[in-house]
């Protein structure tokens, strides 16, 4: 099936308690795609600006990535950088520089109008909207939203809940959306809202799918070391909907398989700053912790 991702490329600014980078190829839609395109051939929309080296370009192209949608325009690429405390789950957006991104419309090249798999990565709800308006006949569509939209574009927010079959959001989201504490109550909601099913990713807790034949929850990956968690989600998204492209269906047990497959990249992302780590990934290496998931958690009764 074939995958088409939307959102930002950017280039991060990222610190730690312990260590920083500069300028690292980052954004919602690069983790994605890259995460998308280990799995099926992955098609990408998105802008940047004429700092965006050629390198950059080769890099996303090896890893399956097609990028006819990929537009370039004059001035310079989004920009974000953000600094998180010791504990992890705490991090602070430094700046939010849209630069090109400012100006965006996201333009669907005729040959990907006919995507099969759609994940609208996390950018403005209206231009969500716009991707969506594009595309003929998707089998599934995947959103992630942000505290930013939930608090500044919720009716557009609300409106697009209404077009798509999965939502993937992180815990925090899912409360500041409906205003419920309790996980099972906060999901019973958004379900009635529009979507089909709904994933919380719950940073190094895990994450829970919500509909479908029940709930389904899967543990992070535990590793001693996370240098970086930046793109964590993002490569969630991007290897759940690879699962199922790679599948070519979309049933219950090719929705939870996608869970896993998404945890487990989302893992290898937060092993080095950047996509260093996704980019030396083999597929043995996938396959070994895949199969750590399942030890993880299976036992005799
Ligand atoms: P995550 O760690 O999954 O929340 O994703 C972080 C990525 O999202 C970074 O690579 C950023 O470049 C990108 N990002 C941060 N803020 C925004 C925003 N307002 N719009 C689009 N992308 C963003």
């Amino acid at each position: 099936m074939s995958i088409l991702v939307v959102g930002s490329v950017a280039f991060d600014d990222v610190a730690t308690a312990t260590d920083s980078r500069e300028r690292l190829l980052g954004g919602a839609a690069t983790y994605s795609s890259c995460a998308a395109g280990r799995f099926a051939p992955t098609r990408l929309v998105a802008i940047v600006g004429d700092d965006f080296a050629e390198e950059h370009v080769e890099l996303l192209r090896s890893q399956g990535v097609d990028l006819e949608g990929l537009e370039r325009a004059e001035g310079k690429t989004f920009a974000w950088g953000c600094r998180y405390e010791e504990d992890m789950n705490v991090r602070t957006t430094l700046f939010t520089d849209l630069n090109v991104f400012a100006g965006f419309h996201p333009k669907l090249p005729q040959s990907y109008r006919d995507s099969e798999l759609v994940f609208l990565a996390n950018i403005h709800p209206d231009l969500q909207h716009e991707v969506l308006d594009q595309v003929d006949d998707p089998q599934l569509v995947v959103c992630d939203t942000m505290n930013l939209w939930i608090e500044t574009a919720r009716d557009s927010l609300e409106r697009l809940l209404e077009r798509i079959d999965v939502l993937v959001i992180n815990d925090e989201e899912a409360r500041m959306l409906t205003g419920e504490r309790n996980q099972l109550r906060a999901a019973a909601q958004l379900l009635q809202r529009g979507p089909k099913w709904l994933i919380i990713k719950r940073g190094e807790y895990g994450a829970a799918m919500f509909g479908g034949k029940g709930l389904f929850i899967v543990p992070a990956y535990p590793l001693e070391e996370v240098p970086d968690p930046t793109g964590a989600g993002d490569t969630f998204a991007g290897g759940f909907v690879g699962s199922l492209a790679a599948a070519g269906r979309i049933d219950e047990a090719a929705m939870r398989r996608a869970v896993v497959h998404g945890s487990a990249m989302a893992s290898f992302a937060c092993e080095s700053f950047g996509l260093d780590r996704l980019l030396s990934l083999t597929p043995e290496e996938l396959a070994g912790r895949v199969k750590a998931f399942r030890d993880l958690s299976s036992f005799e009764d």
